[in-house]
């Protein structure tokens, strides 16, 4: 690596400078892209209390002399860029050479550091910016201490915000940092396979990736449902665009959140069109709903794309677009033609049939597929619902409930019209009941026992995510157990969702929780993964019901609290009352 030196000043402001660090997950990315561009094959990221206490990021790079060592976390000192024009031909992730220094700036920052010229490392520790205010380089010299350790650099932020309390108060908490930290390590061992990473929180290890794997080796040692992807590999007729493609099948499509993600030139970047764009090319192979799960990796000369680059959202522009949407749709066809007869129509088949297969209990049900939806709903509504022992009285309620749009409910009262939210009435019933159950605390809820049981691998994050939440799952009748790494056994269900394909409902919680869907009024993470389970449990807007389980709901709404408004504060029923009807025909 060039020796550091000072950024002329023409050059910062040619730079959109910015606040580096606003978070944990940030500081962490920085780090890892610093290794990076060190030349790294292995790269240690070790966190506490989600980054609160302690980011450690080590790497075996070059290394820094102590020289470039009393530069590095100054302010606009930087090996990567030198003139502007540099910018245009960037090669590295960094070239602001702000980063060190805002951490500097904003925590304790520790630097170790060993070339190859050097018998040992040197250390040097920046409290706060107190260095800074002395007047850098002079003091930063006098704090240099040698310290054995191996070739490479180990970076170690502390006390992160410890005099900024605004700024400390700003942070979420540990587990959603981590989170946060996890989607980086984990889009920065996608885009670089031949580096290994091991990433452990709490001295726990979440993530594990050997060096020197291929790009379809390392997707997947890290999604979920790896086997759910197929790799296509695409260029233009130059050859000036190489794309490997891992489109997922239908069946893993989500209707929220899907696991959709694009690199370039091993950026984690977002590209506006493109998820409309893939959407369009799978047709009919989605339910309209459905969103694929997909990640691309483009290579192509830096020139010829244009990357917003903002530390958290980076925007990336084709300047030939045109020649990038043919070269996507061209992949996404292959990867259909190639996989037609293994899709099925998507409301029929389920997703469990990914486990295991000595493990798999979940059927294909219902395979006509006209009946499929129907009965889903049916069986899942008399479940939930049809253990009614004294059945509500029909007396305020005339006639029977109309379904509108396979997504309201519409009957008359004395007072005038009600209008019920199906799904919002039924994830506030749910939830109810589900919060009811966590707080008894001895389970009185029935289990359905799954023989055999089914066994199945998440993705890293998904795998930390429900080791964080596994005690709730638990005591809502999910008899569910971490096998270590990304393995989890599940040996029996809620009775009430034993018609759902449980591995598909754990997975969609998950990914409620990992994306934080908003929640109003709801602080507690118990009751959130609790609102999220019943969200993803109740039915949907567009499942047909009949009369009958319209009628269900509506009676086991109104037995339930806080039945105005579903878990998200959404109304689950609003009246249109004869008044309002009055004057809306100017009767009055
Ligand atoms: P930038 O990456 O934009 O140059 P940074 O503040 O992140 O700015 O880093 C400043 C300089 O410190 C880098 O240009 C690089 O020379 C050096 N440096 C930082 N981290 C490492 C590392 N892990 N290994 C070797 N050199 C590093
Ligand atoms: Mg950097």
């Amino acid at each position: 690596m060039p020796h550091i030196s000072p950024l002329h000043h023409s050059v910062i402001s040619a730079i959109a400078a910015g606040e580096v660090v606003e978070r944990p997950a940030i500081i962490v990315k920085e780090l890892i892209e610093n290794s990076v561009d060190a030349g790294a094959t292995s790269i240690v990221v070790n966190i506490e209390d989600g980054g609160k206490k302690t980011i450690e990021v080590s790497d075996n790079g070059t290394g820094m002399d102590p020289e470039d060592l009393i530069l590095a976390w100054q302010r606009h000192t930087t090996s990567k860029i030198v003139a502007v024009e540099d910018l245009q031909s960037l090669h590295t992730y960094g070239f602001r050479g702000e980063a060190l220094a805002s951490m500097a700036n904003a925590a304790k920052l520790t630097i170790r550091s060993r070339t190859s010229t050097q018998p040992h490392g040197w250390q040097l520790t920046i409290s706060h910016g107190d260095q800074q205010k002395k007047n850098n380089a002079a003091s930063a010299t006098d704090s240099l201490e040698p310290i054995g350790m191996p070739l490479g650099t180990t970076v170690i932020v502390e006390e992160l915000f410890a005099r900024l309390p605004a700024r400390r108060k700003f942070l979420k908490s540990a587990a959603s940092e981590f989170t946060q930290i996890l989607e980086i390590v984990t889009a920065a061992a996608l885009s670089q396979p031949a580096i290994g990473f091991l990433l452990t929180h709490n001295q726990k290890t979440v993530l594990f990736l050997q060096p020197g794997q291929n790009q379809e080796d390392r997707f997947a040692g890290i999604v979920s449902q790896a086997d759910q992807y197929h790799p296509v590999h695409a260029q233009n007729e130059t050859s000036t665009v190489q794309l490997v493609a891992f489109f997922g099948t239908p069946q893993i499509a989500r209707r929220t959140s899907p696991s959709q993600h694009v690199f370039i030139n091993q950026r984690s970047v977002k590209v506006q069109w493109l998820p409309a764009w893939i959407k369009t090319q799978y047709g009919s192979l989605l339910e309209a709903k459905g969103h694929p799960a997909f990640t691309l990796f483009f290579t192509l000369p830096a020139d010829q794309v244009d990357i917003n680059i903002h530390p958290r959202k980076e925007l990336a522009q084709f300047l030939e677009e045109d020649a990038i949407r043919e070269l996507v749709h061209t992949a996404v066809q292959e990867f259909i033609r190639d996989n037609e007869t293994a899709f099925q129509d998507p409301s029929s088949v389920d997703y469990a049939q990914n486990s295991s297969a000595t493990s798999q209990v979940w059927r294909v049900r219902d395979s006509a597929a006209n009946s499929g939806k129907e009965s889903r709903v049916a069986s899942e509504l008399t479940h939930t619902l049809g253990k009614e022992t004294s059945p509500w009285k029909m007396d305020d309620v005339a006639a029977q409930f109309q379904q509108l749009d396979h997504t309201y409910l519409v009957c008359t009262t004395p007072e005038g019209v009600l209008l019920i939210d199906q799904h919002a009435a039924h994830e506030r019933i749910l939830f109810e009941q589900f919060r009811q159950e966590y707080q008894t605390k001895i389970s009185s809820l029935e289990q359905t026992v799954l023989k055999p049981l089914i066994t199945f691998e998440l993705g890293a994050l998904e795998a930390s995510q429900l080791r964080e939440n596994l005690e709730t799952f638990q005591r809502m009748g999910f008899e569910l157990h971490d096998f270590g790494e990304r393995q989890f056994h599940l040996t029996a269900v809620p009775a009430a969702l034993e018609d759902r394909n449980p591995q598909k409902l754990i997975l969609e919680v998950l990914d409620d929780i990992i994306m934080k869907r908003q929640l109003t009024k709801i602080d507690s993470l118990a009751d959130r993964t609790l609102a999220y389970l019943a969200c993803r449990s109740a039915v949907q807007a567009g499942d047909p019901l009949t009369p009958d389980q319209a009628k269900r709901l509506y009676e086991k709404l109104i037995q339930t609290s806080n039945n105005a408004t579903c878990p998200h504060g959404r109304p689950t029923r609003i009246t249109l009352t004869i008044q309002q009807l009055e004057k809306m025909f100017h009767r009055r």
